[in-house]
C-alpha cells in the first residue's frame, strides 16, 4: 500500500514507513477540543488588562462587566435565546447539577424523573444522588440496538408525580441524537419541565432555542473549541432555580462567585467560530468520518460499527474491533501518537465495558473491544490517512498476540 504523505513533508526528508509526522493525531474531539483561533486573542485582554471584578463599582469593574454581558449577548444570539436566559457556569456538569437539583428542590413530593440509561454520568450520578438523598423516583428508559428510545414507551412512563424529563441531545460515545423536538412536545403536552443535556450538541448541530420546546439546556465551552471549566445553562422563561453555589448574587442569583469573565468571552468567541465552521465544513467532516468507516471495514476484518443506522453526529464513529481489548488498542495507538478513546474509565483505572454499548445490546466482550473516534474542525485528511495506514497492523498484532 502506498503511503500518502502530507504535502508539507513531501519536499523534506521522507519519514520511515508508518512514522507519524503529525504527532499527535488527535481524534478525540468528543472528550475535548483545542481552542478556536479567535478564542485566545479574545480572552487575553480580560486576563491582562480588563481584570476588574464585574461587581465592582469603579471603571475597571464596569469594563469587565461590559465584557461579561457582551459575551452573554453573543452566546444567547448564537443559540437564539435571550441574554437573560443564559446563566454562566463552571462547565457542563455544573449546569446539569444546577438544572436537575434546582428544579427538583422546587417540585412537589414525591417526585419522579424520567430519563434514559445512556445519559452521561453527570446526569446519571445526579439522579442517583437524588434517589438516595430525597427518595426521588427515577425511571431510566432503555434504548434499542441503535441507541434510540421509544417515544411511546416514554409517554407510557409519565405519571402524575413526574416533575422532569431529562434527555441528552447527542450521546458522547456513539453520537446518537435523541428526537429533542418530539420529546419537548410530549413534555409540553403534559406540562412537565424538560431539561436537555446539549453538551455534545452545541457546536455540532444548529441550536434554535426560540423554536425548541426545552425549558433548561446545559452546554460546555470546551466541547466547542472554547476554554475548559466554562459552560452555561439556558433557563427558559426565567424559571427560578435555587443556586448550587451560595454567595454573592452573581448571575442574577443563580450562581454565587466572581464570574469567569475571560472564560465567558472565550466561550462566546468559540461559539461564533464553530458556527461558521459548521456552515462551511460540516460536509467535509462527515465525508472524513464516513471514509474512516468505509476503509476500516475494507482493511480490517471482524469490525462492528455502532449506531450506524441512527441519526448521529457527523463527527463520531464508535467501532468494535472484535476479539481484542480496546484498551490495548488505545495504548498501541497512543504509542503511534494517535489519541482516541473508549468508554468511561472507572475509579480503579480499569476500563469497564461501556454501559452505553451494553444498553444497546452488545456483549461485554464486544463493548470492551470498542473505540470511539471523534473528529473535529482541525482534523486534516492526512491524519485520517495515517490513522488508516497504521491501524490494520496494530489490530493484527494485538489479535495475534
Ligand atoms: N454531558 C455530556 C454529554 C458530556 O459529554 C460531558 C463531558 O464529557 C458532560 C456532560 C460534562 O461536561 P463538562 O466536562 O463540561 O463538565
Amino acid at each position: 500500500m502506498t503511503k500518502r504523505l502530507p504535502r508539507r513533508l513531501v519536499a523534506g526528508p521522507l519519514p520511515s514507513a508508518h512514522q507519524n509526522p503529525m504527532k499527535p493525531v488527535y481524534l478525540d474531539y468528543n472528550a475535548t477540543t483545542p481552542l478556536a483561533p479567535p478564542a485566545l486573542p479574545a480572552m487575553l485582554p480580560y486576563l491582562r488588562d480588563h481584570y476588574g471584578n464585574p461587581s465592582s463599582f469603579h471603571s475597571r469593574g464596569a469594563r469587565a462587566k461590559k465584557g461579561l454581558e457582551e459575551a452573554r449577548e453573543v452566546v444567547a444570539g448564537h443559540l437564539r435565546a435571550r441574554p437573560q436566559e443564559i446563566v454562566f457556569t463552571g462547565g457542563g456538569s455544573e449546569a446539569i447539577n444546577l438544572a436537575i437539583k434546582g428544579l427538583l428542590s422546587t417540585s412537589q413530593k414525591p417526585a419522579h424523573i424520567l430519563s434514559c440509561v445512556t445519559e452521561h454520568k453527570a446526569v446519571l450520578e445526579t439522579l442517583n444522588h437524588l434517589r438516595k438523598e430525597s427518595q426521588t423516583l427515577v425511571t431510566l428508559l432503555p434504548v434499542d440496538a441503535e441507541g434510540q428510545i421509544d417515544l411511546d414507551q416514554l409517554r407510557a412512563e409519565i405519571r402524575k408525580e413526574t416533575v422532569l424529563l431529562a434527555f441528552m441531545w447527542a450521546n458522547n460515545e456513539t453520537g446518537v441524537l435523541h428526537p429533542i423536538h418530539k420529546i419537548g412536545e410530549i413534555a409540553r403536552g403534559h406540562k412537565i419541565p424538560f431539561f436537555c443535556d446539549a453538551v455534545q450538541a452545541v457546536g455540532k448541530i444548529p441550536i434554535h432555542l426560540d423554536t425548541l420546546p426545552v425549558d433548561l439546556m446545559a452546554f460546555s465551552a470546551h466541547k466547542f473549541y472554547g476554554p475548559k471549566g466554562m459552560g452555561g445553562l439556558y433557563v427558559g422563561r426565567e424559571r427560578f432555580l435555587p443556586p448550587l453555589v451560595h454567595g454573592g448574587h452573581q448571575e442574577r442569583g443563580y450562581r454565587g462567585g466572581t464570574e469567569n469573565v475571560a472564560g465567558a468571552v472565550g466561550m462566546a468567541a468559540a461559539l461564533g467560530w464553530v458556527k461558521d465552521q459548521m456552515g462551511r465544513n460540516q460536509a467535509s467532516l462527515k465525508a472524513m468520518r464516513d471514509r474512516l468507516a468505509t476503509e476500516i471495514r475494507e482493511r480490517i476484518s471482524r469490525v462492528k460499527i455502532h449506531a450506524e443506522k441512527a441519526d448521529r453526529l457527523v463527527n463520531t464513529l464508535n467501532v468494535s474491533f472484535l476479539d481484542l481489548e480496546g484498551q490495548s488498542l488505545l495504548m498501541a495507538m497512543d504509542q503511534e501518537g494517535i489519541c482516541v478513546s473508549q468508554g468511561a474509565a472507572c475509579a480503579s483505572g480499569a476500563i469497564d465495558p461501556s454501559p452505553i454499548l451494553l444498553a444497546m445490546g452488545l456483549s461485554p466482550e464486544e463493548a470492551k473491544a470498542s473505540v470511539r473516534i471523534s473528529l473535529g474542525y482541525m482534523t486534516r485528511s492526512q491524519e485520517i490517512d495515517f490513522f488508516l495506514d497504521v491501524l490494520p497492523g496494530i489490530v493484527k498484532k494485538i489479535r495475534e498476540g
